[in-house]
């Protein structure tokens, strides 16, 4: 997308937070919100992200078409984005643009005021905004149904975007029914720790080259489980080993980027096929 082919009305985004929705007496007198705030603070959020959507989103938006996501395989990083990718990431990273990276406990933004700042970034660019929204959903995760201990060792490097996100819940045999999905987990003779086998597909930003590590969110079943949704558990799977106790990175952990999808429209968003346990040696 050209950068001057890009348009979008401030004017009719700042009317309806500012003015027709009653956020100053409801939203923003909550506690989450009342010491961090104010109504006009809306102004700087959108207009530093419409900056960017215009000057470094859309601008890289062309090499989402051409090169786009590159596979390469291997394990470091399987897929190459281009480097204006890395630009944008950088710039969402600092100006804390990604929803995950402004929803850090106390002082986050309210849901209201990112819904704009999402559909900006979307429309400058969507597959470059793929990169953070998985994040996003795998945080939200994990600050919700996460243990304490797992909170401390992923959340705040996820947080600030260092390591990012996937969602793995697709399987060749397993999109719509989800519950006949065949991935497996065994329990090992360490607690909580288990020994993942089995292949994700479609899986959104399953591998690249922005963040230093990616954790993926993988749906599996245990030995025994019962059958459909209701047998279904979720592991976190890093794409690099993370030490459950000092939250140190370390080796590989055996899932494997088999190949990514070409699709039309977001052929720079790295869609991937992914195999855990190819080497018997991958844990959740
Ligand atoms: C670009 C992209 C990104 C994706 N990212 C992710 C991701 O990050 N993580 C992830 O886990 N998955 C991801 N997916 C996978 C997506 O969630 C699946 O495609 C979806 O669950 C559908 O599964 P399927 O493709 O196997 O289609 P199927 O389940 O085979 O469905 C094919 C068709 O049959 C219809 N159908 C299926 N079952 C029924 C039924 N019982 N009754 C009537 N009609 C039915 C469906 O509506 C559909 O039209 C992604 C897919 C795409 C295209």
């Amino acid at each position: 997308m050209a950068h001057s082919t890009w348009l979008y009305q401030m004017r009719d985004i700042k009317f309806q937070i500012k003015e027709w929705l009653p956020l100053e007496e409801k939203l923003l007198s909550l506690d989450a919100y009342k010491d961090y705030y104010g109504i006009d603070d809306i102004d700087n959020f959108l207009d530093v992200n419409f900056k960017v959507c215009r000057d470094v989103m859309c601008p890289a938006n062309k090499d989402a078409d051409e090169p786009g996501a590159t596979f390469v395989g291997g394990n470091e990083h399987a897929v190459v984005t281009p480097d204006s990718f890395k630009n944008v990431y950088k710039t969402i990273q600092d100006a804390e643009l990604g929803q995950q990276f402004g929803f850090r406990g106390e002082g986050k933004i309210p849901l209201v005021w990112y819904a704009p700042i999402l559909e900006m970034q979307s429309g400058a660019s969507p597959s470059i905004v793929m990169f953070w929204c998985l994040t996003q959903g795998a945080t939200t995760v994990l600050q919700d149904y996460g243990t304490q201990k797992q909170k401390d060792v992923f959340l705040e490097k996820m947080l600030a975007g260092q390591w990012c996100g996937t969602m793995g819940l697709t399987e060749p045999g397993a999109g719509s029914e989800v519950g006949a999905l065949a991935s497996k987990a065994f329990p090992t003779d360490k607690p909580h720790i288990y020994k993942m086998k089995g292949t994700k597909c479609f899986i959104t930003s399953g591998d690249h080259d922005l963040a230093e590590n990616i954790i993926h969110l993988m749906l599996a079943k245990t030995p025994g489980a019962a059958e459909g949704t209701a047998g279904i558990s979720l592991f976190i799977v890093p794409k690099f080993w993370v030490d459950p106790d000092t939250g140190e990175m370390g080796a590989w952990n055996d899932v494997t980027s088999v190949g990514i999808e070409h699709k039309m429209g977001i052929h720079g968003s790295s869609t991937l096929t992914l195999a855990m346990g190819e080497n018997d040696n991958c844990y959740g």
